[in-house]
Parts: structure tokens; sequence; C-alpha cells
């Protein structure tokens, strides 16, 4: 199996076989074009995901009770938009994971 280096510029103009998307196009977009498209830019699509503020673990140095309720709702209303775009997307993998987090973060206390 062959690993692939997300940074890479060439993932800019790597394209969908199925219609021709390109990933460039998603940044303004934010849409994908076909459901073969988050086969192709699965890894892109966790990168982006992770980088809007989800899917990281609490690494907070203190038990400041305020700041971390705050934080919580904050990846809240990420997780939750991250969840809609995903359903939108049909990306029905993706979203089951992003509910589980969100199970998780609210049972979280
Ligand atoms: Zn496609």
């Amino acid at each position: 199996m062959k690993v692939e280096n997300s940074q890479h510029p060439e993932d800019e103009v790597k394209s969908c076989p199925q219609c021709g998307f390109i990933w460039k196009n998603f940044k303004q977009t934010r849409e994908l074009g076909c459901p073969q498209c988050y086969e192709t830019f699965h890894q892109e699509v966790q990168h982006w995901l992770t980088k809007k503020g989800y899917g990281y673990e609490y690494t907070g140095t203190g038990p400041r009770k305020d700041a971390e309720a705050a934080r919580r709702d904050e990846q809240k209303n990420e997780l939750e938009n991250a969840l809609a775009w995903s359903l939108r997307q049909e990306l029905y993998e993706e979203a089951a994971r992003i509910r589980d987090q969100l199970r998780s973060l609210q049972e979280g206390k």
C-alpha cells in the first residue's frame, strides 16, 4: 500500500476519476462532485475536517471549567456543522463517525 503525503502540492490538482472534480475546487465550494469523490479525496476531507477543529482530543493544561465548557460548545458547533455537511454530501460513514464524536462530547463531563 502506497502512503501519500497529503501536504504534497500535487494534491491541488488531483482529480476524481468519476467526475473529474478537482480538490482545489472543494476549497471554494465545499461540495464534492460525486460519491466517488469521497473515495478519491478521503484523506483530504479528513484533513479538512480536522483542520476545522473537530476531532482533536482535549489537551488543555488545567481544569479551567469555563474555558473547557466554552471549547466544548465550540467543538459541538463544529461537529454539528461537519455532520450537516457530511449528510448533505451523503457521506454516511463520515456522518456516523461524527455523530459518535458528538455523542461522546455530550457525554464527556
Ligand atoms: Zn467525483
